[in-house]
């Protein structure tokens, strides 16, 4: 996509110190989701955008990408959002039964009864059939609607809800053999939002909630060293957040 349709208020002379973060000048916004496998769980943060999203968006590959990890839906425990925006629950419910039969699903409360509510106002390019309260209603009487800043779904895998781009917005802390990785969903949209704190962020319900809830995370990524995926990461790649020589914060890839 065009950097400036992402980030209206930011100009093309504004990304020049972060051109990295872009490719060839354009800004990839992948979409899927994470397959976190335990000892006994096989766990989804968040599915995709579905067979048909919104232009510009692409999707339809999940499921194949999933068989070609050798996982079948059936075999899916808990599938975890984010958040509720249209872009990662499209996998959640097709042709109104539950794409992940066997699996207990996972929202925040505050993000369900936001996003069920007639204070959703929607975003920008969604259509009525990619409106959260449309595709999930097939959901509404098993979705597990968890409260509070946190529930262990697993050991080793906890929820942690960092409200702001929307009110139930939530990371998924991961830990196993003694180290820590954190899926951010869309705390951070793109690393620029990590490293700048005057960075906008993409459709945020709460602006000023939503950029102290990064900043909180970028200062624990940098005391910590604890990689971290952003949702919609180019290649759904692991990075590091680390002081930078001059001051300013930078990404180094996990390898
Ligand atoms: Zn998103």
């Amino acid at each position: 996509m065009d950097p400036t349709f992402v980030y209206p208020t930011r100009t093309m002379d504004d990304w020049q110190p972060y051109l990295r973060h872009l490719d060839g000048g354009e800004y990839v916004n992948s979409i899927g989701g994470y397959l976190v496998r335990t000892g006994s769980a096989v766990i989804l943060a968040d599915v995709g955008v579905g067979v048909d999203p919104p232009a510009p968006f692409t999707g339809g590959d999940f499921l194949d990408e999933l068989a070609a990890l050798g996982v079948a839906p059936a075999d899916v425990t808990h599938v975890v959002f984010t958040h509720l925006h249209f872009d990662h629950i499209g996998w959640a419910v097709k042709d109104d039964r539950l794409v992940f039969e066997r699996a207990k699903y996972f929202a925040h409360e505050a993000d369900w009864s936001y996003f069920f509510s007639d204070h959703y106002q929607g975003v920008r390019i969604e259509r009525q059939q990619d409106r959260p309260s449309t595709q999930l209603a097939p959901l509404a009487d098993s979705v597990n609607r968890w409260d509070g800043d946190q529930l262990e779904l697993v050991p080793g895998v906890v929820l942690r809800h960092a409200p702001g781009h929307t009110p139930g917005s939530t990371i998924v802390e991961l830990v196993s053999d003694g180290e820590r990785g954190l899926l951010l969903g869309d705390v951070a949209h793109n690393p620029v939002e990590l490293i700048d704190s005057d960075w906008p962020g993409v459709a945020d319900c709460e602006h000023d909630e939503a950029r102290s809830s990064a900043a909180r995370v970028a200062d624990d990524l940098v005391a910590t060293g604890t990689p971290f995926a952003l949702a919609h990461s180019p290649g759904f790649r692991w990075a590091r957040l680390v002081e930078g020589h001059d001051g300013r914060r930078e990404v180094v890839p996990v390898q």
